[in-house]
This record gives structure tokens, C-alpha cells and sequence, in this order.
């Protein structure tokens, strides 16, 4: 499948996990909003812990750069003791927030059916998910990537119109490539890549050929290989763990991504 002339903005993603205290956070934001580097032919977005989104949010309030929660409650409110409601995300006046994430998924028992409705309460609140799909190692080797692929798709889905499914951030995100020495090969995962468009396409019939998905890839990004991944026709942005928590690779991969449109 041949990509049409790019007309998103390419995308940098960086989540900051449990890394950061929450001062470390702050001074990471006030050094990011300082840099002179950055600009808007990209869409990028920090993902920091929830104790200090707001503080984040307001040191970024004159930036480029938004910020987004890593996770939400998948009820809107209620008796729901140690959650985050989508309101307060909202109140907050975040854009994003992230969805699905392995961790999650492995850790702390998100399922297909918690991540289907945390996905519709996030669009039905108009925030942008940013939903994490990808295999982990054993099922690379048995070479059933593409069938966890689909069904994570599928019933992340369940019940999302196309209007709302363009506004979600697809993050590939193979789980054997995450928190490693290397990310997937960058023809491996351009490859995965076009094989989500093509069933993003296939689900929705008023899609013409999937290019309007907005589809990143995560795991193991460095200032060292993001140009070889942004180089990738079907790879939109990239999300980013450890390499977004130093501002010298932070900088070197916004600019690959701002350039990214030269590479294709
Ligand atoms: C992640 O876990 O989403 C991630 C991309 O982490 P890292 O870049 O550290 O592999």
C-alpha cells in the first residue's frame, strides 16, 4: 500500500512512566520549556505521573509540547477508591491520555473490555487516547503478532465510529522491544505499521486507503535509531520512555521528528 503526501503532523510521544519525583518532573518541564529547539510542525506530548500533571500542564501552558495522563478509570465517577476520573483529567485541561499500555495490561489487570471503555470515555470527553497495542516475545516467535494485533484493535474499538477512531494515537508498541538495548528493526515494525493501517482501513468503510490513522511507534527509542524509524512511510511519530528524561536525546529526537517529512 503506498502512502498518500503526509498530511498529519508527525508525532513525539514521550511517557515518563514512574520515573521521575515529582520535582525531578517539574524541573525536566522548565528545562523543556526552554528550549529553543522546539516548534509546532510537531505534535508531541509529555505523559507524566498523576501527582504532578497539573504543575507539568502549567509550566508548559505557553509550550508546544502538551501533556497527558498515563491512564484513567474506565468508570466516568463514582465508588472507585485510588482511580482517576476522566473529569478530573479533563478539569485539568490535559488533551491526552494513554491507554493500554503493556505495563498496565500485565501489571494491574487492564483487559480488552476495561480498555474499550476507557477508550470511549476518553473520546466521549474529547480527550485524545493514545492506545497501546503490540505482542509480546512469544507471540513474535510463534508469528502470531499480526492476530494480537488484530484482536487488541478490535475490541479496543468495539463501538467506536470512524470520527473518533482519527482521533486516536495508535502506539505499536511491541512489548519485547520495550525498556531494551535496541527498538524493533525499522522495517519490521514500518511493516506491522502498514498492517494496522490496512485493518484500521478494513474496518471502516468510509476510510479510502488508512492513511488518515495517526500511528506511532514505542519501545526502545534512541537519538540513535528514531531517524531510521521516522524514515518509515507508515511510521507517523514515535513514543518514547527512557530517552524523553534527558533533555540532549529529548531535543535530538523532536528534531528528527520535525524533519521527519524529508526523510519519507
Ligand atoms: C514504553 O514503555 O512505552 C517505552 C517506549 O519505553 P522505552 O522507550 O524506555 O523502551
Amino acid at each position: 500500500m503506498e502512502r498518500n503526501d503526509f498530511m498529519k503532523k508527525p508525532i513525539f510521544g514521550a511517557g515518563w512512566k514512574m520515573y521521575l519525583s515529582d520535582s525531578e518532573a517539574c524541573q525536566l518541564a522548565t528545562i523543556i520549556n526552554k528550549s529553543t529547539i522546539l516548534n509546532d510542525s510537531v505534535e508531541s506530548y509529555v505523559l507524566p505521573t498523576f501527582t504532578v500533571l497539573d504543575r507539568v500542564n502549567n509550566i508548559l501552558s505557553d509550550c508546544v509540547v502538551n501533556v497527558g495522563a498515563q491512564n484513567m478509570c474506565y468508570e466516568h465517577s463514582g465508588a472507585f477508591t485510588g482511580e482517576v476520573s476522566v473529569r478530573s483529567l479533563v478539569e485539568m485541561g490535559l488533551k491526552y491520555v494513554e491507554i493500554g499500555h503493556s505495563e498496565r495490561r500485565s501489571l494491574f489487570n487492564d483487559t480488552h473490555v476495561s480498555i474499550n471503555r476507557k477508550v470511549k470515555l476518553a473520546l466521549e470527553n474529547k480527550l485524545i487516547p493514545i492506545l497501546c497495542i503490540g505482542e509480546d516475545l512469544n507471540d513474535k516467535i510463534a508469528m502470531r503478532t499480526n492476530e494480537v494485533l488484530e484482536m487488541d484493535i478490535r475490541t479496543a474499538l468495539f463501538g467506536v465510529d470512524y470520527e473518533a477512531a482519527k482521533e486516536i494515537i495508535f502506539a505499536y508498541e511491541p512489548i519485547w522491544a520495550i525498556g531494551q538495548q535496541e527498538s524493533a528493526g525499522a522495517e519490521y515494525a514500518n511493516n506491522v505499521h502498514m498492517f494496522i493501517r490496512q485493518l484500521l482501513n478494513s474496518l471502516y468503510d468510509e476510510s479510502q486507503n488508512g492513511d488518515e490513522f495517526k500511528i506511532v511507534y514505542g519501545g526502545s527509542v534512541t537519538a540513535g535509531n528514531a531517524e531510521q524509524l521516522m524514515k518509515q512511510p507508515h511510521i507517523d511519530g514515535v513514543f518514547v520512555g527512557r530517552s524523553s528524561l534527558d533533555i540532549e536525546s529529548y531535543e535530538t529526537i523532536f528534531r528528527i521528528v520535525s524533519e521527519s517529512q524529508d526523510l519519507k
